[in-house]
């Protein structure tokens, strides 16, 4: 189930630099067709194998940009890179390596955002604070690599003043680092992801419903 009043509502009151990226992991291809005759262009997917379909289903509509937000197994890097414009989940150096090597045998540059973790969370990867910056000058001598900015994903038990805090730790790196973009924020937390510097804010549920599978 698609959600058009929702989505308006949403997209007009991003304020100028906030971008939305549709995440449509779980949900059937003519849910993404109709956010897209609505003008959503940015769609997010995070398991290769269902959305290779869909993206065969959609091949009409060459105007979608396609981003890739889900953990990146060593083994996929070449099709992502092949079917991806966007990787918002890179969280490792050995990965970005990987993406690097493997996009200048694609000749492509994907656009890549650094997962980095600010808290301590088994459920989840990503780059720490210090390893990132014990790494920067290696992390910019890749080539073929876009690197936009960061991504987080804020532990599931922090309260919302929290996940602003943690939010605006993820914009200050950014900024330290001279990076333009923060990708932060989902259904859950996507207004303080904004109070707190986000300029991509992935939605999932709160565009699409319930996810189905
Ligand atoms: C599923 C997912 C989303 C969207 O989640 P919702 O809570 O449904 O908005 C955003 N980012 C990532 C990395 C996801 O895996």
């Amino acid at each position: 189930m698609t959600c058009p009043n929702q989505f308006k509502i949403i997209k007009d009151s991003l304020p100028l630099g906030v971008s939305l990226l549709a995440v449509s992991k779980g949900h059937h291809q003519e849910s993404i067709r109709k956010l897209s005759s609505y003008g959503q262009l940015d769609f997010g997917e995070s398991r290769l194998q269902d959305a290779i379909p869909k993206k065969i289903d959609l091949n009409d509509l060459k105007q979608l940009r396609w981003h890739f937000v889900g953990t990146l197994q060593k083994n996929k890097v070449r099709r992502v890179i092949q079917e991806f414009d966007f990787i918002h989940s890179v969280d490792s150096l050995p990965l970005l390596e990987r993406i690097s090597r493997i996009s200048e045998e694609e000749q492509k540059t994907p656009s890549i955002f650094l997962q980095v973790k600010f808290r301590d969370d088994p459920n989840k990867g990503g780059l720490l604070k210090q390893d990132l910056l014990k790494s920067w000058s290696k992390i910019i001598s890749f080539s073929n690599i876009n690197l936009l900015g960061l991504m987080t994903i804020p532990p599931i038990a922090l309260n919302s003043y929290e996940r602003k805090e943690l939010f605006c730790e993820c914009r200050r790196l950014a900024n330290h680092l001279e990076l333009k973009d923060c990708s932060m924020g989902m259904s859950n937390d996507w207004q303080e992801a904004i109070e707190g510097g986000a300029s991509w804010i992935r939605l999932g549920s709160l565009l699409f419903g319930k996810r189905q599978t």
